[in-house]
């Protein structure tokens, strides 16, 4: 068996009024995540580190922020494209462990439902994807409540 291990980062800049989606699911806040899709920074990440494992680039690659057919895109969309990237690839996902970077509001009890979410889209156990909420201590960008950001490691098998 082939094991193979990927890494994904990203940010996106809070701005209020904003609609705020992280992990699939729409957030109730007084700000959101902005950006060229509808700048869902977990889902994000979790696409650059399937990208990533697989050797396959990165998101942007496939997806150009300068494309307009991508405005404002369900990032839900581009995660379930990247899994088929990947399945033409040999690949399966074996689990998924990341953390997201935000100083409010508390993210602990919405993460079930990314999860359930996540699990959904890409065809894997709740089991198997780990989503960790951390602030920074009131530190940098996200701690001023200027921006969030997060990492995820993937491990996928052939
Ligand atoms: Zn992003």
């Amino acid at each position: 068996m082939k094991l193979r291990v990927g890494f994904g980062y990203d940010v996106h800049q809070l701005v209020e009024n904003h609609p705020f989606w992280l992990g699939g699911i729409q957030i109730e806040h007084t700000h959101g995540a902005y950006g060229h899709s509808d700048a869902d920074v977990l889902l994000h990440v979790i696409c650059d580190a399937l990208l990533g494992a697989a050797n396959l680039r990165d998101i942007g690659y496939h997806f150009s922020d300068k494309d307009p057919k991508y405005k404002g895109i369900d990032s839900k969309i581009l995660l379930k494209d990247v899994l088929t990237l990947i399945k033409e690839k040999g690949y399966s996902i074996n689990n998924i462990d990341s953390t997201i970077c935000l100083q409010r509001p508390k993210l602990n009890p919405l993460i079930p439902e990314m999860k359930k979410c996540i699990a959904e889209i890409l065809e894997i156990d709740e089991d198997d994807i780990s989503i960790k909420a951390t602030t920074t201590e009131k530190l940098g960008f996200v701690g001023r409540e200027e921006g969030i950001s997060a990492y995820a490691t993937v491990l996928i098998q052939k």
